[in-house]
């Protein structure tokens, strides 16, 4: 496949729009390697909003007790609607209209399938929850789409936009160097990938597989396939019968 120009000066950024209690922690991770070098070279944009500075009171209060009583806190629905508001009338005037994430354990689960759907619109508006969570009203009262990274509870929602972050970024047009190295990954076929090997030739009394040496592409590649189903049909026979029913 010919390697295209990387660079796309008529696209505007990709936007990621944060709404969060700790701002500093952005982009973190993603200010390095691949998505840091697309986040200076324009191909994606960040903007993150202190939600305390739509705080209630001297103390700038972002969160009550909860209704009904129980352990923790909750953030206040008008606190959080005047955070998205604002952030929204920001983007607005950018011209663009972002879809609004709220992280949230009880949401859809964020598969590949969705990082594609998202990368492929202008950006995303990402808010992330603290204590233990934000009041239901808000949710509906600004349509959230609600969405879990995972069957685990984490302290905030902040490395939750990490993720979804990192995994939409890296399939912005120009952001890796090859569409192919993306192709063959686990979940883009339905599949798992199969095992990679390197240089050198022999390691600790293990040799590379013959096939891979054999520089046959046909067998190569049909022995990757075989290999593929191997290892997914052992660990995630879901995977398999998802792809049965809907061939991508
Ligand atoms: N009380 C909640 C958990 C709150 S955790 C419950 O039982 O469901 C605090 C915040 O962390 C959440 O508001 C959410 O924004 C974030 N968070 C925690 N686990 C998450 C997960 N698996 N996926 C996405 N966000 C998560």
């Amino acid at each position: 496949m010919p390697h295209r120009p990387t660079r796309h000066k008529f696209r505007p950024p990709w936007r990621a729009s944060v709404l969060t209690l700790f701002p500093e922690m952005f982009p973190g991770p993603l200010g390095l390697s691949l998505a840091g070098q697309a986040l200076d070279a324009g191909l994606w944009a960040l903007s993150t909003h202190q939600i305390r500075d739509h705080g209630i009171g001297r103390h700038r209060a972002v969160d009550d007790n909860p209704a009904g009583g129980g352990a923790g806190m909750v953030m206040r629905a008008d606190v959080i609607a005047a955070a998205v508001d604002a952030a929204r009338a920001e983007a607005a005037t950018a011209g663009e209209d972002l879809p609004l994430i709220y992280f949230s354990p009880r949401g859809e689960q964020f598969t590949q399938k969705m990082a594609h759907e998202l990368a492929s619109g202008p950006g995303v508006m990402l808010l992330a929850g603290r204590f233990e969570g934000i009041d239901q009203r808000v949710i509906e009262g600004r349509g959230m789409r609600e969405v879990s990274i995972g069957d685990y509870i984490l302290s905030g929602g902040e490395l939750a936009a990490l993720v979804l972050l990192d995994a939409c970024v890296r399939l912005l047009p120009g952001v890796v160097g090859s569409a192919e190295s993306l192709a063959h990954e686990s979940f883009e076929t339905g599949m798992l990938e199969y095992p990679l090997y390197t240089r050198p030739r022999e390691w600790e009394g293990r040799t590379i597989p013959d096939v891979l040496l054999s520089g046959d592409h046909q067998r190569i590649a049909n022995w990757q396939t075989e290999q593929a189903h191997k290892i997914t049909t052992l660990r995630r026979p879901d995977l398999l019968q998802k792809r049965s029913t809907t061939k991508r």
